[in-house]
C-alpha cells in the first residue's frame, strides 16, 4: 500500500527533527574548518563519512578532484534527481571566525552541506524513499567561488581539472549525465523576510592581461620606451566608452583592475598586467559585451604600439527560472506556514553562481533562505537562526522531491516532458573551449625600426 503524499512529508520533516542534533553538528563541524574550492579534502572525508556512518550509503568519491557523492532507489526507473551542497569557503580576512588562511564560510556552503545531509536523512530515516518513483543522488560539489587562480591554473596545467568551477567540472567529467533535474539552496540576508525564491543572476567571463611595451629611462630616454601602462589606461578607457553601448535589461558588469602597474618609477613600464570580469544577465550579452572588452583592450595596445596577450576563463552561466519546479516549492512553502509576506519572489543578482551552467541543462531550483545576517562574503556575516537555516531549507527541499516522485513520478516526468534545455552538454562544451583561450596581437616594433 502506498502512503498518502501528506504523511510521508509529515513523516519527513518528523526524521529531521528528530535528528536535529547531529544536522547541526555536521553543519558547525563544517563551518569551523573552511577550505578553499579544490582543497575541500577533510570536508569531503566528512561528508563521506556521514553518507556511509550515518546513513548507510555507499560513496564515489574524488567526483572532480575533491567531492563525493551517494545515491539512493538506483534500482527505480523514474527521473533522477540531484540534491546538490557545495563545499567550498571563500576567502574574508575580516571575519572573526576564519582562518590564518583568510578562509571562511561567509557564503554559509557549510548550510548547504548541512541541509543535503537533512534532506537525506529525511527522506532515508522515514523510510519514505521506498515509496517514490524515483532516484535521488546528493552530490557535494566542489569550487563554487571562483577564486585562487593560480591554484587552479596549476591543477589544469597537471590534468586534475579542466574547469575552475565545481559544477563545470562535473558537467563536464559526465556527473551530470544521467540528472534530469538539480535542487539546491543557498542563504542570504533577506532582512524581514525568510526566503527568496526564484534569483536570476549574471553570467561571467574572466580574463587576465598582459601589456609588454618597452623599457627606457623614464627621464632621460622616455621618446624610445613603449608606455605599457599607457596601453592599459587607454584600455580602460575605452572600456569605459562602451558602457553606453549596453542595454539596462542586459545587466552588463565590466570591472577591471590593474594588479602590476610597472616595475621602478624612472623606467618607462613595460611589463603591466590586469583582470577583469566580464558579466552580463544573458549568453548573447554576455558575448557582445566581452568583444567590446577585447576590442577595447588590443585598441589600448594598438595606440601605443605595445604587444598584448588576453587569457580568458570561461566563467559562469546566468542562472535560469525554471517556473514550473519554483510553483511546487512556493505550494510547499505556503504548507509549512509561510505566508507571500515572509517571501521575497524574483531576485536578482549581477553576481554569479555556477548552478547557472547546470540551469541551461536541466530544470533547476535555487531558493535562497534567511536565518543568517550580513552581507555574504563580508566580515557582518553572521548566522542567526540555526534551528531555521539548518532544518527549513532541508524540509521544503524533500516535500519538493516528494511532489515532484509522487504518484509514478507524475509531477516530474509533465517537467520534464515539457522541458527544452537552453544547450545540450556539447554545446555547453563548445561555449566553454570558445571562452577558454589566449588572444595575442603584436604591435611593438622593433627599436631600430623607429
Ligand atoms: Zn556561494
Amino acid at each position: 500500500m502506498t502512503l498518502e503524499k501528506e504523511v510521508m512529508k509529515t513523516k519527513v520533516i518528523a526524521a529531521i527533527d528528530e535528528n536535529k542534533d547531529l544536522i547541526f553538528n555536521i553543519g558547525r563541524k563544517i563551518y569551523k574548518n573552511p577550505e578553499l574550492g579544490y582543497k575541500e579534502f577533510e570536508t569531503t572525508k566528512l561528508v563521506k563519512e556521514f553518507f556511509e556512518e550515518e546513513l548507510g550509503l555507499k560513496v564515489v568519491d574524488n567526483i572532480a578532484y575533491t567531492g563525493c557523492k551517494a545515491q539512493i532507489n538506483e534500482e527505480k526507473s523514474g527521473p533522477k534527481i540531484a540534491v546538490l551542497g557545495e563545499l567550498d569557503g571563500i576567502v574574508c580576512n575580516d571575519h572573526k571566525d576564519s582562518l590564518d588562511s583568510g578562509a571562511s564560510h561567509t557564503c554559509g556552503h557549510n548550510i548547504q552541506i548541512a541541509g543535503m545531509l537533512a534532506v537525506a536523512i529525511g527522506l532515508l530515516k522515514s523510510g519514505v524513499y521506498k515509496e517514490l518513483d524515483g532516484k535521488i543522488e546528493f552530490i557535494a560539489t566542489p569550487a563554487e567561488e571562483f577564486i585562487d587562480m593560480e591554484y587552479r591554473s596549476k591543477l589544469k596545467e597537471e590534468g586534475y581539472i579542466q574547469y575552475f568551477g565545481g559544477k563545470q567540472e562535473l558537467i563536464r567529467n559526465g556527473t551530470f549525465d544521467d540528472i534530469d533535474m538539480a535542487v539546491m539552496f543557498h542563504v542570504l540576508d533577506t532582512d524581514d523576510k525568510k526566503v527568496l525564491v526564484g534569483p536570476v543572476s549574471n553570467g561571467f567571463i574572466g580574463k587576465s592581461i598582459r601589456f609588454t611595451g618597452r623599457e627606457a629611462h623614464a627621464g632621460s630616454a622616455q621618446h624610445k620606451g613603449v608606455n605599457a601602462l599607457n596601453a592599459a589606461m587607454l584600455a580602460i578607457n575605452n572600456i569605459n566608452a562602451q558602457k553606453e553601448t549596453f542595454e539596462d535589461k542586459h545587466k552588463v558588469r565590466i570591472h577591471p583592475i590593474i594588479t602590476k602597474g610597472g616595475d621602478i618609477v624612472n623606467v618607462v613600464p613595460a611589463d603591466v598586467r590586469m583582470e577583469s570580469y566580464t558579466r552580463a544577465r544573458t549568453m548573447e550579452a554576455l558575448v557582445d559585451a566581452n568583444e567590446k572588452v577585447n576590442r577595447s583592450l588590443i585598441a589600448g595596445a594598438m595606440a601605443v604600439g605595445a604587444n598584448i596577450e588576453v587569457q580568458e576563463l570561461p566563467g559562469y552561466l546566468p542562472i535560469l527560472k525554471h517556473e514550473e519546479m519554483e510553483d511546487i516549492l512556493l505550494r510547499n512553502l505556503l504548507s509549512r506556514g509561510f505566508t507571500k509576506d515572509d517571501m521575497i519572489e524574483g531576485g536578482d543578482f549581477t553576481g554569479s553562481f555556477d548552478l547557472g551552467d547546470v540551469s541551461h541543462m536541466m530544470p533547476t531550483l535555487h531558493p535562497m533562505f534567511g536565518g543568517i545576517k550580513g552581507e555574504l562574503h563580508s566580515m557582518d556575516y553572521e548566522i542567526i537562526d540555526e534551528e531555521y537555516v539548518y532544518l527549513e531549507p532541508a524540509k521544503v527541499l524533500a516535500m519538493t522531491i516528494i511532489d515532484l516522485l509522487f504518484d509514478n513520478a507524475k509531477e516530474a516526468k509533465n517537467i520534464l516532458e515539457n522541458f527544452t534545455p537552453a544547450l545540450t552538454k556539447e554545446e555547453y562544451l563548445s561555449f566553454m573551449d570558445c571562452n577558454d583561450r589566449i588572444i595575442k596581437k603584436e604591435y611593438l616594433v622593433k627599436e631600430s625600426d623607429n
